[in-house]
């Protein structure tokens, strides 16, 4: 009895000592701020410090700026409670990435393959950030400009060997049920039938979407995502209003493939008539959406297109694209404010395009006077020119992307596809005007410099002539064409481009919280650790 006794004893003593160590522990917890409640992912894709450096000189240098106060989301972030880091983004055994594999790299901490979605460079599917916050009993949510089944959402929430699997990634995503899915991309959700105009699928998708999204399936199926959604709970949405009224988990889909561009965004912005929310709206809706969850939220925020005006080449689009993500990311910071539960990793998945501008030696400075002492009996007169900021109002003041500008050009019969009527759109649209000359040479084709192993020709199509740079301007969907109008501009822009495509430049990690949460993002790492990092911080460790 006594013995049984010493037992009891013995161990509710044990039991004290290891409560208060375990005690002990959770005071220490409390002395340093816990791991964030939140985690809001947001990436510009392509943007690097060409592209964060474009917005930051305009803010700063533009006569006529329309951010006002000469400050971006960049120093707002650094302002308080911020800080920087850089990182690289190279793919497994590849000097460059593309959007596929460093937005799996972000979304699983692990290396990962050229073009796959959700993978190690074996392969296999490693768990991502999404998934893991899903675990750990928060609300996820990925919001895009782009296609919600598009490269970079996608790598959070599926794994397939090709990021052009946009069938199997919307499965993919409809299995694992985030909460928030808001983008474009319409055509991966619902069946081939509902192409055809007398189907009933059509009948009733006219019915939800209120005429707002073109319908127009790219499924090779029959199946209907968005029925199958609908069963497990989702409201749909498909327009500004219905998105405004929603509550709970929702897909919104708002295009039938990409979202409008930035330009086209800002021409329509006061239009009291506008349909399509903007990438701020979804946001904020994402994040009203999510923040009901007291065990608090995942969400991966996509400014898409700052990746696609760089692959045009196209400036005044990309510095409206930065514009985008700006007042998407100053609305997120502004919800966050004073929150010591929230981390926000703000970052690009690579660069694109090699942007920069640049000094020439075309209309050289006049002499001019200066007042300072050195000067008195000498003229001021650099030897070059050094670049005029009002071409920053002038990009802010483009009217059409390029893309827009050579689809109006492309629209013209035949013969009316004359090189005076396309510097008549260029100057009509852009403040960068160019010469019946310039836009003859902008016109001029070649065949198509693609060989097989053995030298035969693949496809003898004309295209676009770049001089020696054809390796670096390989897509037809970006098409060079877009290249050439920007080397016709480049001297009066000071913009210089060294490519169609992306380029390895380490890119800048912005972060806002807790100095514990921000720690391991603010030094010179690799994507992997970043993605590595975000799982740390959504798993609470
Ligand atoms: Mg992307
Ligand atoms: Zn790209």
């Amino acid at each position: 009895m006594k013995h049984k006794i010493m037992v009891i004893f013995t161990a509710v003593m044990l039991l004290f000592i290891v409560s208060s160590c375990s005690q002990k522990k959770g005071n220490s917890a409390l002395s340093s701020p816990a791991s964030p409640k939140n985690v809001i992912m947001i990436i510009g894709d392509g943007m690097g410090p060409e592209q964060v450096g474009l917005l930051l000189t305009y803010a700063r240098q533009a006569p006529h700026s329309v951010l006002g106060d000469k400050t971006t989301c960049f120093d707002k972030i650094m302002e308080k409670d911020g800080s920087l880091g850089i990182s690289l983004t190279y793919a497994h055994n590849v000097l460059v990435t593309d959007s596929a594999a460093s937005g799996s790299q972000l979304a699983t901490g692990h290396s990962s393959g050229s073009e796959m979605i959700g993978l190690d460079y074996n392969g296999d599917p490693v768990p991502t950030v999404l998934e893991r916050a899903i675990q750990a009993g928060k609300s996820t949510g990925l919001v895009t400009d782009t296609r919600v089944t598009d490269a970079t959402p996608a790598a959070f929430a599926a794994h397939q060997p090709h990021r052009k699997m946009g069938d199997a990634i919307a499965l993919d995503m409809l299995s694992l049920g985030p909460d928030v899915l808001l983008g474009g991309g319409l055509g991966n959700w619902i069946p081939r039938e509902a192409n055809d105009k007398n189907s009933r699928v059509r009948r009733e998708l006219e019915e939800i979407t209120q005429g707002s999204v073109a319908i127009k399936s790219k499924r090779r199926d029959s199946q209907n995502l968005l029925a199958r959604a609908r069963e497990n709970g989702y409201g749909l949405v498909f327009n500004r209003s219905q998105l405004a009224a929603a509550s709970g988990k929702v897909i919104g889909l708002f295009a039938a493939s990409a979202m409008p561009n930035a330009i086209a965004v800002s021409n329509c912005l006061n239009d009291p008539d506008r349909s399509v929310p903007t990438l701020e709206e979804m946001s904020l809706k994402a994040i009203d959406i999510l923040s009901q969850n007291d065990q608090g939220f995942f969400l991966m925020i996509e400014a898409g297109q700052i990746d696609w005006a760089a692959h045009s080449n196209d400036a005044g689009l990309m510095l409206h694209e930065m514009i985008r993500l700006n007042e998407t990311v100053n609305a997120v910071l502004d919800w966050a404010k004073n929150r010591e539960d929230t981390l926000i990793i703000l970052t690009a998945d690579h660069t694109t395009g090699g942007f920069g501008f640049s000094y020439t030696a075309k209309d050289l400075p006049r002499a001019s006077q200066l007042p300072g002492m050195m000067f008195k009996d000498k003229d001021y007169k650099p030897g070059y020119n050094y670049g005029d900021p009002h071409v920053l109002d002038k990009l802010y003041s483009q009217k059409l992307s390029y893309g827009d500008i050579f689809d109006k050009f492309y629209q013209l019969s035949k013969e009316e596809q004359t090189p005076k009527n396309l510097a008549m759109l260029v100057n009509q649209y852009t403040a960068f005007p160019i010469t019946i000359a310039q836009a003859q040479r902008i016109l001029e084709t070649e065949d198509n410099p693609i060989y097989l192993p053995d030298n035969r020709k693949l496809n003898a199509k004309r295209v676009p002539k770049l001089d020696n740079k054809d390796e670096f301007y390989p897509s037809q969907k970006f098409s060079n064409i877009h290249a050439l109008l920007a080397l016709a501009v480049a001297g009066d822009q000071f913009a210089v481009w060294n490519t169609g495509t992306h380029t390895n430049t380490p890119v800048l990690v912005f972060t806002k919280g807790s100095v514990r949460a921000r720690k391991p993002f603010a030094g010179v790492i690799h994507h992997t650790q970043l993605g590595q990092y975000a799982i740390d911080a959504v798993r609470g460790k």
